[in-house]
């Protein structure tokens, strides 16, 4: 069996992670932060998507809770040879303002989720990622941590230091047949963007539409395979042509 763990999997581009991971046949450990009934959603779809999958609850900004979740995991399969060798780091939250007006804590927590997320989620799979000589490792970084969004210098900043962090990742592992790369995405359909003026925004981006969360997953699932072995170290952009 072969396990891959997504992080905030319960909805959005991580739902539809989890469901393209299972159709290729992973059995899909899904993350989420609260949403209960949105995970078992998910579930649902992977288990229609003919593999299976389990819950883990845990709050990746929370180092503690976040160890003795994968911990517990890796115990209740240590006599087996089965380890994480996919990982999605896919969580994350939004809280926009000028940074004139911004928060501590919106700045903090921000930060917190996407780049102390990384760190607590991806450091305790590594060594079984290492024994194993595989393992994908795949980051939801965004456009804004490649240009600059205004209104978002606490995501821009986050996503720009997760893109920073896949590509020294990325050195450090290749020798063992671990991939590091970063994914990110412009305007995706998905409860983040709600509240957004699509067709304003819209107008701005030469595809003339928001993306799919399945056309992110469909590229996550390339990186996942053996095929895309040397591709490591990079930040993949689908945008829409947004910013190239
Ligand atoms: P979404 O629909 O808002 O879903 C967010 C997911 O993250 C949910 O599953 C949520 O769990 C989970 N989550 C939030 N905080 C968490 C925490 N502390 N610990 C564990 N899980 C947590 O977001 P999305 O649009 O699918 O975005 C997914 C990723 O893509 C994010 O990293 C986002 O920054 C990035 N991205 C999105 C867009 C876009 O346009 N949508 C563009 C660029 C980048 P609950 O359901 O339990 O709350």
């Amino acid at each position: 069996m072969k396990y891959a763990l997504v992080t905030g999997g319960s909805r959005g581009i991580g739902r539809a992670v989890c469901v393209k991971l299972a159709s290729m046949g992973y059995n899909v450990l899904i993350n989420y932060a609260g949403n209960t009934v949105a995970a078992e959603e998910t579930l649902s779809l992977v288990r229609e998507a003919g593999t299976d999958g389990e819950l883990m609850r845990f709050d990746v900004s929370n180092a503690d809770e976040t160890r003795e979740a994968i911990e517990a995991w890796q115990n209740a399969h240590r006599d087996s040879d089965e380890y994480i060798e996919v990982l999605v780091n896919n969580a994350g939250i939004r809280k926009d303002n000028i940074l004139g007006l911004m928060p501590h804590e919106d700045w903090i927590s921000v930060l917190s989720v996407t780049l102390n997320g990384f760190y607590n989620v991806t450091q305790p799979l590594l060594m079984s990622m290492q024994y194993h000589k595989f393992g994908r490792i795949i980051n939801m970084a965004s456009v804004s941590g490649i240009m600059g969004m205004q209104g978002q210098t606490n995501y821009s900043a986050a996503k720009g230091g997760l893109i920073a962090a896949t590509k020294a990742l990325a050195k450090e592992v290749a020798r063992k047949n671990i991939t590091c790369n970063a994914i990110a995405p412009g305007f995706i359909k998905t409860d983040m963007v709600e509240g957004l003026d699509e067709a304003a925004l819209k107008k701005t981006i030469p595809a003339n539409r928001f993306g799919t969360p399945e056309e992110i997953a469909e590229c996550v699932a390339f990186l996942c395979t053996p095929q895309a072995g040397y591709i490591t170290g990079n930040v993949i952009s689908i945008n829409g042509g947004l910013y190239t």
